[in-house]
């Protein structure tokens, strides 16, 4: 195809914001489209070269496209830049500035999309020494061949800054429209085999009944199953009766796709991160027992694999985004999987058995190791049982759990309730210290287990909402016992009320109705962030906002 034929589109494009218009302007033009170069036109209406998932990617900078424009239109790097700063953008400058060689050179051969791709791909190739040059005369040699106005989206696509505003929503729509398909069979589609060039293929030739027969497979990310929010645990038993709770590992999505002796690794937005992980695709190649499986788990960075304590996401974004000296980051900052689904096994897809059934396949083709494990799971009836597994992931570190239907199939990028998370509420609550009991032994002689309360201006009353007992060191427990005991109003047994005047800031897990406390709701496993010794008992948070955390959590 010209690459003119695309730069009419774009043309066309970027005259409207409306996602109607557009959609039936991508829908026109696709019908036209060969079937081969479906792909890459797709992705470049999009502004992209690569799918996400292809192991290229051409990360070019402004410097090195400005030398291209340079050495094309004979212009000094200088002036290129003031264009650049006249017009605002890149595409433009090199337009208005190729014009002039548009006039001297008459009979230049036409730029088609292919040779925009190989260049493309050439570029993303090149690396190591004397590659700059390189890559720049690949670049010019694009330019020159290009019309002014084809100029101007060469350059926006290299610096994948096209920007029409074209994404997979639109492109799927317009599938749909182009050859009179499903729209939902289309997204369905997509959402097995992530490649919306071969959706679009199948639907031009095979219509509803060829998109109906695709399925996952490897060497193509599956779209992940996301989660949902709840209230808690016993929602989540309400709801399910028995749930399979597993440790919600603080790390990144990631899919390993083992065909014979190839492995890829995604991440959950598509990417493919196989080269920064090299000992994540030794363990999965040694210890996955299948031909070919499509298995999913939470990769985190720990400090050691003896000390399995997660470091911040922040260690593991790094990781992810080097690319160069691997085998340092290897050793510096140690990472573990922890598996959680099978998604596809030997040449055949699994997301339509139920997850009891996945994780028992997961257990017998695993061979666990220190680093490449299953996630921790609790299945379990039992209210008393889920809330310890929950607060043991707390204090090991952990975000929180995940909570799954134990007969529920895997349904690739939707929310459908299958899988819900529960991790402590984010948001805390200031709130009065009312009452304490005096501790035991060695702690006698200090106040604990305070009674906090929130202040309801109408009534100008402090209703209490829970006891926070845990989590505090001998040196916290004495400053705050000197600082509540001129406080003691009444004495009952070790129990003691409080004249309202200490303020806490405490975090929670969870908050809940109930009947045992006077405001009505209770907070589970508050703890103490700090006193806050710059708010009177009136400053304190109201029931209203309680209850608008509760509903928050609960949305
Ligand atoms: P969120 O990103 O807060 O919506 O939580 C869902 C994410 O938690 C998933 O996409 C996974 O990346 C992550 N996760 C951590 N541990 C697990 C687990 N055991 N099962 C499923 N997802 C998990």
């Amino acid at each position: 195809m010209d690459f003119s034929t695309l730069t009419d589109i774009y043309q066309e494009l970027e005259k409207t914001r409306s996602r109607l218009e557009m959609t039936s302007i991508v829908a026109d033009f696709l019908r036209d489209v060969p079937g081969d170069e479906l792909q890459q036109t797709l992705l470049f209406l999009m502004g992209k070269i690569f799918p996400a998932w292809s192991e290229r990617e051409l990360g070019i900078g402004g410097k090195l496209v400005i030398r291209a424009i340079s050495k094309v239109s004979g212009a000094k790097e200088g002036d290129v830049e003031d264009r650049i700063r006249e017009t605002g953008d890149i595409g433009l400058a090199a337009e208005s500035l190729l014009v002039r060689k548009a006039q001297t050179t008459l009979f230049s051969e036409k730029l088609t999309t292919r040779r925009v791709y190989n260049n493309m791909e050439r570029l993303a190739d090149l690396t190591g020494k004397g590659s700059q040059e390189k890559k720049i005369s690949y670049i010019e040699e694009l330019l020159s061949f290009a019309e002014p106005v084809e100029a101007r989206y060469v350059v926006r696509l290299i610096l994948e800054e096209l920007r029409l505003g074209v994404g997979e929503g639109i492109v799927g729509d317009a599938i749909a429209q182009a050859f009179n398909v499903d729209s939902k069979l289309v997204e369905h589609s997509y959402s097995l085999c992530s490649d919306l060039g071969e959706v679009a293929q199948i639907a031009k030739q095979e219509g509803n009944t060829g998109l109906e027969k695709v399925t996952i497979k490897t060497g193509r990310p599956v779209e992940v199953m996301l989660a949902q929010k709840i209230g808690g645990i016993k929602e989540v038993l309400e709801k399910f009766g028995k749930a399979a709770f597993e440790i919600k590992y603080d790390g990144a999505r990631i899919q390993i796709h083992k065909d014979y002796n190839r492995m890829e690794l995604y991440t959950r937005r598509l990417e493919n991160v196989t080269k920064q992980f090299p000992e994540i695709v030794r363990e999965a190649r040694e210890n996955i027992k299948a031909k070919s499986a499509i298995i999913e788990g939470e990769l985190v960075a720990i400090k050691s694999v003896e000390d399995r304590h997660p470091r911040p996401f922040q260690d593991l974004s790094r990781r992810i985004k080097r690319r160069y000296n691997i085998p340092e980051m290897v050793k510096n900052i140690p990472v573990e999987i922890n598996l959680f689904d099978i998604l596809y096994y030997e040449g055949e897809s699994r997301i339509g058995y139920g997850f009891m059934d996945r994780r028992g396949l997961l257990e017998r083709i695993v061979d666990q190791t220190d680093s490449f494990r299953l996630a921790d799971q609790l299945i379990t009836d039992d209210i008393k049982k889920a809330e310890v597994f929950y607060k043991k992931a707390l204090s090991l570190g952990h975000e929180g759990v995940m909570a799954k239907n134990p007969d529920a199939p895997y349904q690739p990028g939707s929310r459908v309730g299958y899988m819900y998370k529960i991790k402590p509420i984010m948001e805390t609550l200031d709130l009065v210290i009312v009452g304490a009991t005096w501790g035991e032994g060695r702690r006698a002689h200090w106040l604990g287990s305070y009674l906090l309360a929130v202040y309801d201006p109408d009534t100008g009353e402090f209703l209490d909402i829970g006891r926070m007992a845990t989590g505090f060191t001998d040196e916290q427990l004495r400053e705050m016992t000197e600082l509540l005991r001129d406080d003691i109003t009444e004495e009952v047994g070790t129990g003691v009320k409080l004249k309202p005047k200490v303020v806490v800031e405490a975090a929670f897990e969870e908050i809940q109705k109930s009947p045992t406390y006077s405001s009505g709701y209770a907070l589970r496993f508050p703890r103490l962030v700090r006193v806050r010794h710059d708010k009177g008992p009136e400053d304190a948070d109201t029931p209203h906002r309680v209850e608008e955390l509760r509903k928050g959590a609960a949305a």
